[in-house]
């Protein structure tokens, strides 16, 4: 079934110059990539992500926290981008000045083709020193787990901001200038509970911009976003495209 988009929405799209979206977890979960909300499968249902995703659980069972990852990272390398990620790539290519800001650690957006693109909590892929901060240029799975730093020996861990950790500072500067000059501001698949991503459509709102949320579930921000586009994002994103752009049914971007 085709989604209802209200008109209203669309001639926003159209005839904004400066978007910015923010995505999380709920963008991936249709390329088979869960969200920390969706029950874990297998071995690892036991266990909750809310709780190995930390510096303490790091601390106290880095071996569990390591292949907690890697477990992760296989399930990411099968994995391919889905419409919704292509969708996004369109909307960079479209807007003179479009940023992706993104809380999703999988690297599919780049993997899709977006360039424009600040990365949050981090990328699974990099993996750094726990205690020196040293970034990895690879590392053995063969030996000790997790392996050790080159420089000092300290611990690697994977690349990700973990809870209570503070958010990369670059990335979030530039996430919050962008968002105060945007005139459309899209919030997708993301529990809006997070910080201080969360807090990004609100900035973008209160600086006058029309915050457009994509998720299947109601959260905090639906009420508060000018638009709330109910349903899976890669559905309602593509078919968001199609429309602004004008393309018949048919028709590939
Ligand atoms: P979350 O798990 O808190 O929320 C996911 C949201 O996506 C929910 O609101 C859900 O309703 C929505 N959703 C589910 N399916 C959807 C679909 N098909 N289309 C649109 N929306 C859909 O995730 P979050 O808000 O990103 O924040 C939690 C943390 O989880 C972040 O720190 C993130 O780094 C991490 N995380 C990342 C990945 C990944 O990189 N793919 C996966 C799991 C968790
Ligand atoms: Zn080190």
């Amino acid at each position: 079934m085709i989604p209802a988009i209200p008109s209203e929405v669309v001639t926003h799209m159209r005839s904004a110059e400066r978007v910015v979206a923010l995505t999380g977890a709920g963008v991936s979960a249709e390329s088979g990539i869960p969200t920390f909300r969706q029950a874990q499968t297998g071995l690892w249902a036991q266990y909750d992500p809310i709780e190995l995703a930390t510096p303490q659980a790091f601390l106290r069972t880095p071996r569990l926290v390591w292949d907690w990852y890697t477990y992760r990272r296989q399930i990411i390398a099968a994995a391919e981008p889905n419409p919704a990620h292509y969708a996004l790539v369109d909307l960079e290519q479209h807007y003179p000045t479009f940023t992706l800001v993104t809380q999703n650690i999988d690297g599919l957006h780049w993997r899709a083709g977006s360039r424009d693109m600040l990365e949050l909590h981090g990328n699974i892929e990099r993996t750094r020193c726990f205690e020196c901060g040293t970034y990895a240029q690879g590392w053995d799975e063969e030996g000790e787990l997790p392996p050790r730093c080159g420089h000092c020996g300290g611990l690697l861990r994977p690349d990700v901001v973990w809870f209570g950790e503070g958010l990369p500072e670059r990335e979030l500067h530039l996430a919050y200038t962008v968002t105060q000059q945007v005139q459309i501001f899209l919030s997708i698949g993301t529990s809006a509970v997070v910080q201080p991503a969360a807090s990004l459509p609100l900035i973008a709102k209160r600086a006058g911009a029309y915050v457009i949320e994509i998720n299947p579930e109601e959260t905090s921000l639906s009420v508060v976003a000018d638009c709330w586009l109910q349903g899976q994002a890669g559905v309602i994103l593509p078919e968001l495209v199609r429309q602004v752009f004008n393309l018949s049914e048919n028709q590939e971007e």
